[in-house]
C-alpha cells in the first residue's frame, strides 16, 4: 500500500538536508549535460540518430526472438519472463540445481521493479548489491532515489552512519571518518569477500544486440565485471524494450546515457558479453542466462504511450525537473521516480495504483522534454493519463463535477459572466486583508498554503459595457 502523496510530499519538504543535497547536486548534473553538447558539435546529430534507432527497435517485437536464438547459438540460455514471480522462480531453480545460496548483483532498475531481492531472500538466497550507491541503500533498507545515482539523497556523513551501523552487524572495524576514500575503502573491503564467495552474478542490461546476442553493460565502478566473471553463473535480466538490432546502433547509443545523465562522453566501463566461458578461455561463467522481462511492457507497445519504451534511463529528466529538485525520488513512492517514473509506473502497473504521479508531480513546464535525448514528450502523456484517470472514475467525484460544471459554464459568454459574478460573491468567504486565505471547503486547503488572486472587482467586459453605455447615453 502506497502512502498518500500529501504525506510523502510533507516528509520530503521537511527534510532540509535532502533539499540542500538535491539543490547542490542536480543543477551540476544538468549543467554537465548542456556543456557536453556545447563542447561536441557532432553530439546533436548522434543523439537524433540514436533516438531514431531506439524508436525503430521498440517498434520491432521480432528482435527479442532473434536475440534469444543468437544467445542459444553461443551456448547461453534465454527465456522470456512475464513478471517478478517468473523471474524469481527461474533464478531459484538455478540456485536449487547448483546448491547456490549467495548472489552478487550490479545495479539494475529492472530487478528493483521485479522486487527480485525480496523474492530471493524469501527463498533463503542472500543477495548483495555491489554498486556503491545500491550498496549504501541496501544497507540502509531504502529504495533508489535517482535512476543513475541511487543514494543521491544521502550526504557523506549520513553514508558514514550507515556504514558504522553495518560494521557492527558484520563484526568488522567501522570507517573512522566520512572521508570519501575511507568510505569507499570500507565498501570495497566488504564487497571483495562477497564477490569471491558468490555463486551467482545477477545484472541488468543497458542494451542487447539482437544480431549476436551480446549483452551491453555500462557502469562507472567496474563492479559489473566482477559480478559477471567471478561467479560460475551469470543471469542478466533485460527489459524486452532494450534490444537493438545491430552493433551499428551502438555507435550512436553508447554515449547517450553518460552524456545526458552527467555530461561525460562515455561511462568508465562498457562491458560486452556474448555467452558463457568458451573452451580454452580462462575467465567467465560456466552458465550464461538472459531473461527478457515483460512486466507490463507489451501492454504499452502499439499504444500512444509507446515512445516511453525508448527511454535509455539516463536520468536527464530527473536533473531538470522542478518537482524532483524539491522532493527527491522517495516522494514518488515507486521504484521509478522523476518524470519518466511518473509515466512508467502507472503504465507498467496500473493507473489505479499510481494516478497521483502524472497528476500531482508534474507542473507541465516541459523542462524534461528539452532535456530528454529520446525526445519523449512526457507532459503530453501526463495529460492523457489525467484524462484517462477521470474517465476511469479515479478522481474524487467532487473534482470531476467541478471541472465539468466549469467547462459547461465557460462554453457560453452568458455562463462565463454568471460564473464570475458567483465567484466574486463566494470569494468573500475566503478574503482576509485583500487576499484569499483560509476559509471553508476544498478551496480553504488550497488557499492556506498558496496565494490566490481575487477575482477582479470589474472584468474587462464589464468595464467595456460601462464605457459603451456612457458613450451612448
Ligand atoms: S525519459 Fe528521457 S531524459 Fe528521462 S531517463 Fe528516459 S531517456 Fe533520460
Amino acid at each position: 500500500m502506497r502512502e498518500a502523496w500529501p504525506i510523502r510530499r510533507y516528509r520530503a519538504l521537511q527534510d532540509g538536508e535532502l533539499r540542500r543535497t538535491l539543490a547542490r547536486v542536480l543543477p551540476r548534473m544538468a549543467e554537465g549535460r548542456v556543456r557536453a553538447y556545447e563542447d561536441d558539435p557532432e553530439a546533436e546529430v548522434r543523439r537524433v540518430r540514436a533516438r531514431d534507432r531506439r524508436r525503430e527497435a521498440v517498434r520491432n517485437p521480432g528482435l527479442v526472438e532473434r536475440a534469444m536464438a543468437a544467445i542459444e547459438a553461443r551456448g547461453g540460455r534465454a527465456a522470456q519472463v512475464r513478471d517478478g514471480e517468473e523471474a524469481a522462480a527461474y533464478l531459484i531453480e538455478i540456485a536449487r540445481r547448483r546448491g547456490a545460496t549467495r548472489v552478487v548483483k550490479s545495479k539494475s532498475m529492472v530487478t528493483e521493479e521485479l522486487e527480485l531481492n525480496q523474492r530471493l531472500a524469501a527463498a533463503g538466497i542472500e543477495v548483495r548489491e555491489t554498486d556503491l550507491g545500491e550498496y549504501i541503500i541496501q544497507l540502509a533498507g531504502e529504495r533508489p532515489s535517482h535512476i543513475l545515482a541511487p543514494a543521491i539523497h544521502r550526504n557523506r556523513s549520513q553514508v558514514k552512519d550507515v556504514f558504522v551501523d553495518a560494521a557492527t552487524g558484520f563484526g568488522v572495524e567501522a570507517p573512522a571518518s566520512d572521508d570519501l576514500d575511507v568510505l569507499t575503502a570500507f565498501a570495497r573491503r566488504q564487497l571483495r569477500a562477497d564477490f569471491l564467495s558468490a555463486d551467482i552474478g545477477v545484472t541488468g542490461g543497458n542494451f542487447l544486440v539482437a544480431e549476436t546476442g551480446t549483452l551491453i553493460l555500462i557502469t562507472n565502478e567496474g563492479n559489473a565485471d566482477m559480478v559477471t566473471t567471478l561467479p560460475e553463473v551469470h543471469v542478466a535480466l533485460v527489459g524486452m524494450e532494450k534490444v537493438v538490432e545491430s552493433f551499428e546502433d551502438l555507435t550512436d547509443l553508447l554515449p547517450v546515457p553518460a552524456m545526458n545523465g552527467v555530461g561525460r562522453r562515455l561511462s568508465s566501463y562498457t562491458t560486452m558479453i556474448s555467452g558463457p566461458r568458451q573452451p580454452g578461455q580462462l575467465e567467465g561463467p560456466e552458465e550464461f542466462h538472459v531473461l527478457f522481462v515483460d512486466n507490463g511492457r507489451s501492454q504499452i507497445r502499439g499504444t500512444p504511450f509507446e515512445e516511453v519504451l525508448t527511454c535509455v534511463r539516463c536520468g536527464a529528466c530527473y536533473n531538470v525537473c522542478p518537482v524532483f529538485r524539491q522532493v527527491g525520488g522517495h516522494a514518488y513512492g515507486s521504484v521509478y521516480g522523476g518524470p519518466i517514473g511518473s509515466a512508467l509506473t502507472p503504465l507498467l502497473s496500473s493507473l489505479r495504483y499510481a494516478h497521483d504521479l502524472p497528476e500531482s508531480l508534474c507542473t507541465l513546464c516541459h523542462a524534461c522534454v528539452e532535456a530528454c535525448p529520446m525526445d519523449i514528450d512526457l507532459p503530453h502523456h501526463f495529460v492523457a493519463l489525467r484524462e484517462q484517470a477521470v474517465r476511469e472514475g479515479l478522481k474524487p467525484k467532487g473534482v470531476s463535477l467541478t471541472y465539468r460544471t466549469w467547462s459547461h459554464w465557460w462554453e457560453s459568454p452568458r455562463g462565463y459572466r454568471r460564473s464570475i459574478r458567483l465567484a466574486r460573491l463566494a470569494q468573500r468567504l475566503y478574503e482576509r486583508r485583500g487576499r484569499l486565505q483560509g476559509g471553508p471547503g476544498l478551496l480553504g486547503g488550497w488557499t492556506r498554503t498558496r496565494d490566490m488572486p481575487p477575482v477582479a472587482r470589474e472584468t474587462f467586459g464589464e468595464w467595456w459595457e460601462r464605457q459603451e453605455e456612457r458613450r451612448h447615453g
